[in-house]
């Protein structure tokens, strides 16, 4: 046991070799602060009548607390839940080609707000406007920083200090504190809640604008909920109908929104963008990085007069998109555009795997670990899109101890593993999982089995 008064100084310290390297690698504030921090660490356990380290250990506190404080804490993960847009793991995956546009924007100057046709300021805002103009045959088009602070802007710039009515069966919580009530109070607009939780009529929404004066009626998808049995809402048309007969504004708030339709690949029906903006929706409003398949955004298209009262409004300036997300956006809309979405966006190319496709990359990895064995099971879209829909395919299941222990481990490997429980077995979906991260996914598998 080594005494109080003979810890080392920081300057003895800093003349170990090993500390000699840190500073060369971390820099001599930061390797200082943490021999100080370990050495504080030294005189509690000694005031504690503990055993104080002794140089060795030092040594190893300080290089420990260095690595822990520069190790980005913002890290890739192996997603082998199955559940294609994974809220908590960071949604949507991204094309090459987006990846690529955002990396070269990054990298250097761009022409964000810079026209090059006339030299003069140009605006951020045309580089996507034109492509969901084109895509979707809104007349105008706005993007920000998710689809919360859209509807925030909405409510804001529309309807502050004003009635908005919106069903009781619309009074929506998306996870992570996102509830329509609050948004709405946040806004400034006075909510006008009409019908009941699970009955919601047109004559509801009437008598809501023969009472009063009102600034929009907001529609909401029940993104990740459903409501069964002596339920209704009225359709899309009928209340853009209702609505403009009053002369007021609909909102829709999509949630995810797709541009793609959902049935053909086997599942429910995921409300489509163009179907709003058909039924004669004045603003649609959706997120850019959930079915889309893009970058964290908000997308906002519909009628230029409205459009425009939002773009100068100061929020907009508040929650406005960023120029990689705008890159990358921009890339991501361009496959739809091309009829490439299922085969160059990630979240559709997962979603049209068949079960034959992910019965032979399971396959393989079996072959490869030749531990495990192969369950049918259901991968399920996430991102509160198409609730209680699921996706057969083929799970990998393996046996390492108690399969909570075993998630722990997977959690631990150099790229983490994020895997699911079925039946307490510990099961890995390839449906979610990279077909890059194929190599990676087994070189960990296979150190964990050994071990
Ligand atoms: C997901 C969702 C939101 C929030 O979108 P973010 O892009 O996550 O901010 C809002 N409304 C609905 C209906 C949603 O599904």
């Amino acid at each position: 046991m080594t005494e109080r008064r003979s810890l080392p100084s920081v300057d003895q310290l800093l003349r170990a070799s090993s500390v000699t390297e840190w500073v060369a690698e971390y820099g001599r504030t930061l390797t200082v602060q943490a021999i100080r921090e370990a050495l504080e660490e030294a005189r509690k356990r000694y005031l504690q009548n503990q055993s104080v380290p002794d140089d060795q250990e030092l040594l190893e506190i300080i290089g420990y607390l260095l690595n822990t404080w520069i190790r980005p804490s913002l890290q890739p993960v192996i997603n082998a839940t199955g559940v294609i847009l994974h809220t908590n793991l960071g949604r949507a995956p991204l094309s090459q080609a987006a990846i690529k546009a955002m990396n070269s924007v990054a990298q250097g100057y761009s022409n964000l707000e810079y026209d090059l046709d006339t030299g003069r300021r140009g605006s951020r805002l045309v580089h996507a406007e034109q492509l969901l103009q084109r895509i979707t045959g809104a007349e105008s088009a706005l993007v920000v920083n998710n689809n919360a602070s859209a509807i925030l802007l909405v409510l804001t710039a529309l309807a502050r200090r004003r009635r908005v009515i919106i069903a009781r069966s619309q009074l929506i919580e998306i996870g992570g504190g996102f509830r329509l009530p609050d948004v709405m109070a946040q806004s400034g607009a006075r909510m006008v809640e009409v019908g009941t939780t699970n009955r919601v009529h047109l004559s509801d929404f009437q008598k809501a604008l023969d009472n009063q004066p009102i600034a929009l009626i907001l529609r909401a998808h029940h993104s990740n909920f459903k409501i069964i049995g002596f339920t209704s809402e009225p359709g899309l048309s009928e209340l853009v109908k209702l609505a403009h007969q009053a002369g007021v504004p609909l909102v829709d708030d999509l949630g995810s929104g797709a541009f793609l339709d959902t049935t053909q690949f086997g599942l429910g029906h995921e409300p489509m963008v163009q179907e709003s903006l058909a039924a004669g929706a004045d603003l649609v409003c959706f997120s850019g990085d959930k079915l889309l398949g893009g970058p964290q955004a908000g997308i906002i298209i519909g009628r230029t007069g409205l459009i425009d009262k939002l773009k100068k409004h100061p929020l907009a300036r508040a929650v406005r998109a960023d120029k990689v997300c705008l890159a990358g956006l921009s890339v991501t809309l361009t496959h739809y555009l091309k009829g490439e979405a299922d085969r160059e966006i990630p979240v559709w190319r997962m979603i049209s795997y068949s079960l034959k496709d992910l019965q032979g990359r399971a396959n393989q990895w079996l072959d490869q670990l030749r531990k495990g064995e192969l369950l049918l099971g259901e991968s399920t879209v996430g991102g509160g899109s198409l609730p209680e829909e699921t996706l057969p395919t083929c799970l990998l299941a393996l046996k390492l101890g108690s399969p909570n222990q075993a998630m722990v481990r997977l959690r631990q490997a150099p790229t983490p593993i994020v895997a699911r429980l079925q039946e307490n077995h510990l099961v890995l979906d390839p449906r979610t999982v990279l077909p890059e991260q194929d190599g990676v996914l087994l070189e960990s598998l296979t150190q964990i089995l050994k071990d």
